[in-house]
């Protein structure tokens, strides 16, 4: 493909633009979502998305948009819009910004009423407008609805280009898509093999992991690297292209042997799987046991640990002890030690680990106990201040953590670090 273009003459590849049509997307309701799954693909055939674009159920701005999407891009996806309704502007739409006919398909009619006959439904009218097909476009049958979807290719003001008109709802997309486009790109764009990789790393703020591991990855100015701070984690996308596949699997591999030498064992992950998953295959793979008491985590943690499949293998169970009697009555902890340092400190959540792995049988016990806010906090013991400890057969470890943020952020990485302390002693 040329492209000689503005943003394609800028850029090396092939690249695209998703335009999602409907007005709903552009209300507080109704996020666009197809769009993640269809650049999650096109990436795959080693295309760049570039720009998206959402526009409403407005013929004219979405002539406007389809204008600018074929000035700039390769391949122009347009989705939604493609309903048999007042408002189902796509096909007309696109054609004009192309400079072509639209064109009934007596097919495609045929199709829609023998769908009504076959639920005994009668047709109205407007449901013609779905066999409508832009002229030179193949119909891309859709298995699960009565819009066709329409690809067209061609030379357009010189440039080769590929556009897509697809059905809105999410299942008739990713049918139609994987059925009718992705044969269809693949013979039609330049082959290529992508390799990527998901490091997850805990234990690290976002800046100062970037500053350890931007020098690595500036490296290799080949491989395309994102760094993304999540709930209690930050995670490093890692993606390349090569003439091959085991080529571009061992330039990735490099990059993250490096990264792993110099962040240790802060990497929890590298094939993206979650913390909760990883301390599951730990405890497995040392035939050991866990068993829970949660204060201000009020369950989080063990609804993160029983949601892997298999955790009944190596999980016991647990208790939500919130108020300080339950402490006492459930996990052991000594009624004058609570009165003494306060149900917040290190002394109860040691306490409370070591008494939840008595009474659990559990070969570890970890505890949480903290305070979430936002009401709660005092200058000696704030908002975010947690206590985390986790009992063993070696003894007992506490750790002190201060979270920021609200009562949901500060409950996540609070189950975070505690599931981190069960992982870094086991691995
Ligand atoms: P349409 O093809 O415009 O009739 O869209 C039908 C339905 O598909 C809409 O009501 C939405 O619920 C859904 N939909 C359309 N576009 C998108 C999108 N970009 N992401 C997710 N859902 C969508
Ligand atoms: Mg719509």
């Amino acid at each position: 493909m040329e492209h000689p273009g503005t943003a394609a003459g800028r850029r090396a590849g092939v690249i695209a633009e998703i335009v999602a049509i409907g007005s709903e997307l552009l209300t507080p309701y109704r996020q666009d979502t197809n769009s993640l799954y269809l650049t999650g693909q096109l990436n795959r055939l080693g295309v760049n998305v570039v720009f998206k674009t959402i526009v409403g159920d407005s013929h004219d701005d979405l002539v406007d948009a389809a204008n600018a999407a074929l000035s700039r891009t390769d391949i122009v996806v347009f989705m939604g819009g493609l309903g048999p309704t007042e408002d189902d502007v796509t096909r007309e739409a696109v054609a004009e910004a192309l400079g072509l006919e639209l064109r009934r398909d007596a097919e495609i009619v045929a199709g829609i009423e023998r769908r009504f006959a076959a639920h005994g439904w009668k047709m109205a009218p407007n449901n013609l407008k779905q066999a409508d097909v832009i002229a030179g476009a193949v119909v891309l049958a859709n298995a699960n609805g009565t819009a066709p979807g329409q690809w067209i290719s061609g030379k357009f003001e010189g440039r080769e280009k590929i556009v897509m008109l697809l059905p809105g709802p999410p299942h008739e997309l990713k049918a139609l898509f994987e059925q009718q486009c992705v044969e269809r790109l693949r013979a039609r764009l330049p082959q290529q093999f992508i390799s990527s990789r998901e490091l997850k790393i805990a234990g690290l703020g976002e800046s100062a992991c970037d500053a350890r591991v931007a020098p690595i990855y500036k490296r290799y100015p080949d491989i395309q690297t994102t760094i993304l701070a999540g709930a209690g984690e930050i995670q490093l996308h890692l993606k390349t292209r090569g003439s091959s596949l085991q080529s571009a699997q061992d330039r990735v591999d490099e990059l993250v042997n490096e990264i792993e030498r110099e962040l240790g064992d802060c990497v929890f992950s590298d094939n993206g799987d979650s913390m909760e998953q990883i301390v599951g295959y730990f405890l497995q793979m040392r035939n050991a046991t866990l068993a829970v008491a949660e204060s201000c985590t009020g369950g989080l943690l063990a609804e993160r640990i029983t949601s892997v499949s298999g955790s009944s293998r190596y999980f016991v169970g647990g208790t939500v002890v919130y108020s300080n009697q339950l402490k006492t009555t459930l996990a052991d902890v000594p009624a004058p030690l609570i009165d003494q340092y306060g149900a917040v400190s290190k002394e109860v959540a040691a306490a409370l680990a070591e008494g939840t792995r008595r009474r659990c049988q559990a070969s570890l016990g970890l505890a949480v106990t903290g305070i979430a806010g936002p009401g709660g906090g005092s200058p000696e013991k704030p908002v975010g201040l947690v206590f985390h400890a986790l009992a063993s057969d070696g003894g007992t470890e506490v750790v002190e953590r201060r979270f920021a943020g609200d009562r949901a952020r500060i409950r996540w990485f609070a189950s975070q670090q505690a599931l981190d302390m069960v992982r870094r002693k086991l691995v």
